[in-house]
Parts: structure tokens; C-alpha cells; sequence
């Protein structure tokens, strides 16, 4: 099957978050089953920019209001990522370092979409699906089924993956003519509840949509900031389907951002290498266990309890443990994290800010990893933190609880009901009890690194879904 995908992150080109490292790594599974999968993503001027080369294979314009916009078409040259990339360089939009969080965010990924659109028209070989991943290619379905000028595709197949129900992208009425000209017999598939609203539009339009855990799925029918009566009504073409992870990148035995690589046989030595450097590195103490988080400081991670929970934590349990953070995100936080480097000097200390080597360095030398999240839709922490040995102590929610299971149900991992600091306190405890078990705490770290989530099952669950379409 001819397969494209549509994200605006996508790893190793450009990363936020897990959106990036499931589209950088889907399509290779795709392809490794004999399929011809391939991603298209806006060229952003970042540090891949930067350090690569890249050949122009197309030029064309797109219209967005008033605007005509010159694009490219860019495939990076010398730079095997088992899938063919094709970025869009779209100058005056895209020409600037981060993904997101630009005032025009919603004319920048409208005017993606058309360029997208207006290219992929220009296509020869047939296609057989567009997946699209998340609001920023939300459009995509209805403007290929609905809009005239890409009629060629109105019997093309259109999946749309939620990664994140949480951020959907919605605008006001005066910015329709954004889009491209359509009948306004139309416009109830670009709207929500007075607004414009992309994903709503691509859970109207697209054939099927997926989203990332079978959990997540059945909470956003119950719960999704507005769209769960929508959701609920096109729940027939929705289905679960859980993330995998690319076990060639997240790999302890070959990973090249570790200094001292391990696999089963050398688990121990090896995470106790990787932890010695961090805490060399942070001014923690090597003896002791080491919990650490890593991700987005933000609500929805449950990130502002970690200030407070921390807090007691080093205090009621009498500096008997190590606490790292690496992350970016509300100031407010940030602020709540660095404020506690002074009184505990020695136990704990953050890293603010975004760091890939860094973050594969604590996957393997945390002892365990905290992920006290409020929402989850599938969490890609949890399961680097298996694959490198790492217990993760997750908030049971979401494609966390499809993952993890309590070492007290003959499982792997720690589990609490609550984003709480009581909670997360009363699993810091249980944590430090099982550290001690010296012969459980080691073949435990055994067992999660055997755990298999590759995306061998999850590339083929796409595909079905795929064929199911035809
Ligand atoms: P999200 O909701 O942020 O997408 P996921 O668990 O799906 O959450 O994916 C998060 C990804 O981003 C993981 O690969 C994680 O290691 C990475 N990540 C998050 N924050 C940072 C950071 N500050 N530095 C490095 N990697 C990070």
C-alpha cells in the first residue's frame, strides 16, 4: 500500500513530544512489512536544517486569505530514516526555529495543509491512505473529500490519529476564508460549537480515526474538553490502537547518547554507569535511588504537584533518595523545581530545558521514573523507561494504565489512583521498600527490559485498519 502520513513533528527532523517519535517511526515498520510509507512535515529552520542537505523536488504556490505563498518541496540527502521525508519549505511561515506557539500558528498550519494538498496533486502513483496526526492537519480530510479543487482524492481513504485530544486548534468565524473556497453547505464540517475546529473537522471527515491506547479512547468518549458528544457519535469508525516504541532508536545494548551500553547480562553495571555519571554530572549521590521525571511541565503531566510532592518527599523520608528533573514548560513550575536545588543540595537538582541525550541518559540511569499524569493519551516515557530498565510510577490513567501493571498485581510497576501529592508520596514510599529487595529490585529490572512493545504489532494493526477501508 502506498501510505502517507501528514504530522507537523516528526523525529528526528523536528520534536516537541511523542507525536514526533511515533511518525518517525511508523512509517519504518510500515515499510519493513512491504508497504511504501512515507511522511510529509513543514521544514522548520532548526538544528536538522542545519546539519544536513537537502534537495528541492518541487515548487508550487498556495493560497491562504489573501496571501500567495511559494513553497518547496525538500527530501534531506544522505540520511537513511526508512521512509522517504519530504518537508515543505514554506518561507515567511516556517522559517523559524520552533514547531509551535506562534501567534500565527493557525494560518502557518493552514496554509501546510493547502501547500500539502496542492502538491500531493501533483502526485503520480496512486495513494492508497493519508493518515493525518493531530489538529495541525486536521483539515485534511474534509478539504480532500469536500473540496473541489482536490476531487482527484474524494474516494482516497483518511485515517486521523489523536495523539492529544487536549489541544484542538479552534478560531473564530471571521478567519474561515483561511481555508480553501468551499459551498457553505459545508461549513458544519469545519465547526464545533460556534467555533472552527480542526480536529472536530477530522473526527467528521475522516474515514477512521485512531487514537494511541485502547484506555484513551474510551475516556475522551466520556471526557474530551468539548468533543466527547462528538466523539461519541462517531464512535463506530474510532478505534484504540497502542503506541509502540522504535526499539532500533530506544535501544540500551547499541544506543550511541549512552557512554556504557547494556542489555540483559550487564543490566546492573550498566545502569550503574550510566547513574554514576548523572549524579557525578548533577551533584547527587550514587548510593542511593534515583527518581526521576522527564517531560513537558505541565498540568496535564501533572507536573505542578512535583514541586510539593518532592518537597515532602526529601523531607519526611530523610534524604534516602535522589530526585532528577528534565523538562521545560509553565513558568510557574519551572520556577516551583529550581526553588527546591537550595534546601536540598545534593539530593536533587533539574535540568530546565529540552535535552534528547540527556533524556536517554536518565531512561537508563534512573531507578525509577515518575509519570504522576493527569491526562495520558499513551505515554512513550513509560515504555523507554522499561526498555531501559527503569520502574515507572504512573497515575493510572490512560495508555498508562494499558501499560503498566502494580508489582502488587504480580506486575512490573508502581500505580496510583490519584494526581496527588499523597499519592505520588505513598508510591515514592512502596518505591524505596521494593529498592531494597536486593534479589527482586535487580530480576524485575529484567523482566520490564523483556517487555516487547515494539511497533511490529502496532504497524500491522494501522495496516488492518487500512485494508478494512478499501
Ligand atoms: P507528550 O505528551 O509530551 O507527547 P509522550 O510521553 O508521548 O508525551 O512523549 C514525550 C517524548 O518527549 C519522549 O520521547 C520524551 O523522552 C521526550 N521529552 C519530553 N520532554 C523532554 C525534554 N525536556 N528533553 C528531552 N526529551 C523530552
Amino acid at each position: 500500500m502506498n501510505i502517507v502520513h501528514i504530522s507537523a513533528e516528526c523525529y528526528p527532523a523536528a520534536k516537541a513530544g511523542g507525536l514526533a517519535d511515533v511518525v518517525g517511526a511508523l512509517p519504518k515498520y510500515q515499510n519493513m512489512l512491504g508497504h511504501k510509507a512515507s511522511v510529509i512535515m513543514p521544514f522548520y529552520h532548526n538544528k536538522f536544517r542545519s546539519s544536513n542537505t537537502f534537495k528541492n523536488i518541487f515548487s508550487g504556490y498556495a493560497r491562504m486569505a489573501h496571501a500567495t505563498y511559494i513553497f518547496n518541496v525538500l527530501v534531506p540527502e544522505k540520511i537513511e530514516l526508512g521512509y522517504d521525508l519530504f518537508m515543505i519549505d514554506i518561507p515567511g511561515l516556517f522559517d523559524r526555529e520552533n514547531i509551535y506557539s506562534y501567534a500565527d500558528d493557525t494560518e502557518r498550519f493552514i496554509t501546510f495543509q493547502i501547500a500539502t494538498a496542492n502538491w500531493l496533486c501533483a502526485w503520480e502513483s496512486k495513494i492508497d491512505v493519508v493518515h493525518c496526526h493531530d489538529q495541525h492537519t486536521g483539515f485534511i480530510p474534509f478539504m480532500l473529500s469536500k473540496i473541489w479543487d482536490y476531487r482527484k482524492f474524494e474516494n482516497t481513504p483518511t485515517v486521523f490519529t489523536i495523539h492529544n485530544g487536549e489541544y484542538q486548534g479552534q478560531f473564530t468565524f471571521d478567519k474561515l476564508h483561511f481555508l480553501p473556497p468551499f459551498h457553505s453547505f459545508f461549513n458544519g464540517l469545519v465547526e464545533w460549537r460556534g467555533l472552527i475546529n480542526p480536529l472536530a473537522s477530522a473526527i467528521k471527515c475522516a474515514w477512521k480515526v485512531t487514537t494511541v491506547s485502547p484506555g484513551y479512547m474510551e475516556e475522551i468518549s466520556n471526557f474530551m474538553s468539548g468533543l466527547e458528544d462528538l466523539l461519541k457519535a462517531e464512535r463506530e469508525k474510532c478505534v484504540g490502537i497502542l503506541n509502540g516504541i522504535d526499539t532500533e532508536v530506544w535501544n540500551p545494548e547499541t544506543d550511541p547518547m549512552l557512554d556504557f551500553n547494556y542489555g540483559l547480562e550487564n543490566a546492573d553495571e550498566g545502569k550503574q554507569a550510566a547513574k554514576d555519571k548523572l549524579c557525578k554530572q548533577f551533584n547527587l549521590d550514587p548510593e542511593k535511588p534515583l527518581f526521576a521525571f522527564i517531560g513537558r511541565l505541565v498540568k496535564e503531566k501533572g507536573a505542578d504537584i512535583l514541586p510539593d510532592a518532592i518537597y515532602n518527599a526529601l523531607t519526611k523520608f530523610e534524604n534516602k533518595l535522589n530526585v532528577l528533573i528534565l523538562g521545560s514548560g509553565e513558568h510557574f513550575i519551572e520556577q516551583g523545581l529550581l526553588n527546591l536545588e537550595g534546601p536540598f543540595r545534593g539530593s536533587y537538582s533539574s535540568f530546565i530545558g529540552y535535552n534528547e541525550k540527556l533524556s536517554h541518559e536518565i531512561y537508563a540511569g534512573a531507578d525509577f521514573l515518575l509519570m504522576p499524569s493527569r491526562v495520558e493519551p499513551c505515554g512513550l516515557n513509560q515504555l523507554y523507561a522499561l526498555r531501559y530498565g527503569t520502574v515507572p510510577i504512573v497515575r493510572r490513567t490512560g495508555g498508562l494504565n494499558d501499560t503498566v501493571i502494580d508489582i502488587g498485581d504480580g506486575g512490573f510497576g508502581i500505580c496510583h489512583v490519584h494526581s496527588s501529592t499523597a499519592d505520588v508520596m505513598q508510591s515514592i514510599k512502596r518505591a524505596l521498600k521494593f529498592y531494597d529487595l536486593k534479589q527482586k529490585f535487580p530480576k524485575n529490572r529484567k523482566l520490564m527490559m523483556q517487555i516487547d512493545h515494539s511497533w511490529n504489532k502496532a504497524a500491522s494493526e494501522y495496516v488492518e485498519l487500512y485494508k478494512s477501508m478499501k
